[in-house]
């Protein structure tokens, strides 16, 4: 079942201009300036500076954009959050402000549609109040899932009524800071999700797996579960259903890393084009040399493919069509896309592009590992080849 035909919030609103208009102003004026590029690492300094800054946004009108109204949300349409997450995007630190960064935001959106009245009220409500955090725990190291979440490992069997989770996770975003787990385990009708709270006996969290991505709040952790026990009402959704209930979470998720990142990858590229308007090289402005202007012009064009790709199907989410082929196709080239712009708003500033006085460097470090998480580009060209051959689909 896609995410669009169970989407809790069928019909969202559209965004005000004036409302977006204050969020850009949020962003430049509070937001941006917030970001300590030498606290990049620093889980404890940023959620710090994220605390203060949320309650500056709340008082601005500015609520999480995909929630619903009566839940303290915006409760925008998909297509509304496009521009509402490019702007929350045009910063690190502006979606966790504006509560619409991953894991958060994706564990609320599957969370509510498939938790039951008692686990939104241990779960989901504190979640969506900012009481309680989550992480979200699929993948694991070889021989474990990974690209392949058929080559799941972690297992979940039941003994006296409870369920007993055994399993080995990495990569886990969030998880330093995280109250519970849904983990994702082989139970004997197939994979399933699982609630488990940090606390439970057997729950560990090994060590933070250093990437090369900045402001990766709450990190991302290796976890083993050994003999961890979690009661019949652990099961999230129905057993057997895990991969499926993985797709209504990823689809959504993926549509909003492309919105943020499109708005990181502007940032990028403005900037730049401000450096070579100033700075000369051979008798001219780097700007009047060609070469750099075809790499402006090209980043031009390459945001504005993704953003139109990305506006449709936020539209087709909207309709309460299913996204599965497209949602594909827009990660794929949205990935690709934003890493290129930065990857040239770093050349066309030379060394300064790859220090640390601007934030270039990390704008293109954050955006590198989307060509990987959510379904790596060469797994959905894959499954869109796959898709296009068994059902003869006109290109
Ligand atoms: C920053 C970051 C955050 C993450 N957060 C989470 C999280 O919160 N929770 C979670 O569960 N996981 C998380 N992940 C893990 C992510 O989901 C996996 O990295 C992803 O599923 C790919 O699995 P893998 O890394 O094991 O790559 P592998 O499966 O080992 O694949 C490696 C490479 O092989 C190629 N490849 C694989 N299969 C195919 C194929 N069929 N055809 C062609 N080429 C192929 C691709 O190039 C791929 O990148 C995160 C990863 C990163 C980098």
């Amino acid at each position: 079942m896609s995410a669009a035909s169970r989407d809790p919030l069928t019909r969202g609103q559209d965004l005000a201009p004036e409302l977006l208009q204050t969020l850009q102003r949020f962003i430049d004026e509070a937001v941006i300036p917030a970001e300590d590029l030498k606290l990049a690492h620093d889980h404890a300094a940023q959620a710090a500076v994220v605390a203060r800054l949320q309650g500056q946004a709340l008082a601005l009108g500015l609520g999480s954009p995909r929630r619903a109204v009566t839940d303290g949300g915006l409760g925008l349409s998909w297509e509304a959050c496009c521009d509402y997450l490019e702007q929350a995007g045009r910063s690190f630190l502006g979606p966790a402000v504006l509560q619409c960064a991953p894991p958060t935001q994706p564990d609320v959106y599957a969370l509510d549609v498939l938790a039951t009245p008692s686990q939104r009220r241990a779960y989901l409500d504190p979640l969506k109040a900012g009481t309680r955090k989550s992480c979200f725990a699929m993948t694991e190291p070889a021989p474990g899932a990974g690209s392949d979440p058929r080559m799941l490992k972690t297992e979940a069997r039941q003994e006296g009524g409870q369920w007993v989770i055994n399993g080995h996770k990495w990569f886990i975003t969030g998880a330093h800071q995280a109250d519970f787990a849904i983990v994702v385990a082989r139970t004997d009708d197939g994979v399933s999700w699982f609630l488990v709270d940090a606390d439970t006996p057997g729950f560990e969290i090994v060590r933070d797996v250093p990437t090369m991505e900045p402001f990766d709040m709450g990190g991302h952790a290796e976890i083993r579960l050994t003999n961890c026990r979690v009661g019949a009402d652990a099961l999230v959704g129905e057993a057997g259903k895990g991969l499926d209930h993985a797709q209504l979470r990823l689809e959504g998720a993926r549509l909003f890393h492309c919105m943020r990142f499109i708005g990181l990858a502007s940032r990028a590229m403005h900037l730049a084009q401000r450096h070579v308007q100033q700075r000369e090289s051979h008798g001219a402005r780097l700007a009047e040399h060609q070469m750099v202007q075809a790499l402006v012009a090209d980043a031009h064009i390459q945001l504005f493919a993704a953003r139109v790709m990305t506006r449709e199907v936020a539209r087709q989410l909207d309709r309460g069509e299913s996204i599965r082929h497209s949602s594909s196709m827009a990660k794929v080239f949205v990935s690709e896309a934003v890493y290129q712009v930065a990857d040239s708003a770093v050349q066309i500033c030379g060394a300064l592009g790859v220090s640390e006085d601007l934030p270039l460097s990390m704008i293109l470090r954050m955006l590198r590992p989307f060509r990987i998480y959510d379904g790596a580009s060469e797994v959905h060209r894959s499954a869109i080849a796959k898709r296009a051959f068994r059902h003869d689909l006109r290109p």
